[in-house]
């Protein structure tokens, strides 16, 4: 049994008063919510006042981006063990505004997935075609090249612990959200593909989450889908009650 994961990526938002309350508030509104895994991605500066509300509780932190290295002469960028030491699980590697403002190839994507997995931390690791893409039919051909490449070369066991975000770009952030066939249709074709990488027992493992422009009132048809084992929230995250919606409307009866 996949146990449905919703994550929220605050992004560059929220300073660490207002993290502080946000948390504070989806602890409350979760508080009795033990069939759905609740994570929160907040940024760098608030990971450790986060991590302390969310201790010993059933809400799970994690990063938005992390670097390979261990430590040394990288100005400006934190470790997956730093990550770890104010109590982060899970790094969300390769996000689409990564990829598009920060350059990051498939090559230094799966660089990140690999020194999150030894430090012990579990990736979320994005995935996701363009709309140009999408419109000149190169989803699936993309979404080949991101999955194989961003996460070539993990063990099985690492693969278990890692969870794929589908988010198609042209549903970040636009209200414009797959529909749950869409969704659906992709989320299949990746389980084939970790399938053929791996095999059957482990696609059936693997969580796959969906990302872009989740909502309250969209989350039970998307979550609907056989395939589809949460979701990836940006905007939508930043409101306790329609993250704690969000989780609350993922039940899967
Ligand atoms: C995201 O950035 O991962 C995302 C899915 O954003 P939004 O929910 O705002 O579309």
């Amino acid at each position: 049994m996949r146990k449905i994961i919703i994550a929220g990526n605050w992004k560059m938002n929220k300073n660490l008063q207002e993290s502080i309350d946000l948390a504070n508030l989806v602890k409350r509104n979760l508080y009795n919510v033990e069939e759905v895994e609740a994570v929160l991605c907040p940024p760098f500066t608030s990971l450790s006042d986060v991590g302390e509300i969310v201790v010993n509780s059933n809400i799970k932190l994690g990063a938005q981006d992390c670097y390979w290295e261990k430590e040394g002469a990288f100005t400006g960028e934190v470790s997956c063990g730093m990550l770890k030491s104010v109590g982060c699980e899970y790094v969300i590697i390769g996000h689409s505004e990564r990829r598009q403002f920060f350059g990051e190839t498939n090559e230094i994507v799966n660089k990140k997935v690999k020194a999150a997995l030894q430090s012990g931390l579990k990736p979320i690791v994005c995935v996701g075609e363009k709309l140009e893409e999408r419109k000149s039919g190169k989803t699936f051909s993309v979404i080949k090249d991101h999955v194989e490449n961003s996460l070539a070369d993990l063990t099985r066991e690492d693969m278990l612990k890692t969870v794929i975000a589908y988010e198609p770009v042209w549903a970040i952030g636009t209200g414009v959200n797959a529909t749950k066939e869409q969704a659906e249709e992709v989320h299949k074709y990746i389980r084939g593909l970790l399938k053929d990488m791996y095999d059957e027992e482990l696609a059936d493992a693997v969580r796959i989450q969906y990302g872009g422009s989740v909502k309250p009132d969209n989350i039970k048809e998307l979550i609907s889908e056989p395939d589809v084992d949460g979701a990836l929230v940006g905007g939508a995250s930043l409101k306790a009650d329609s993250f704690a919606d969000i989780v609350k409307n993922s039940i899967k009866k």
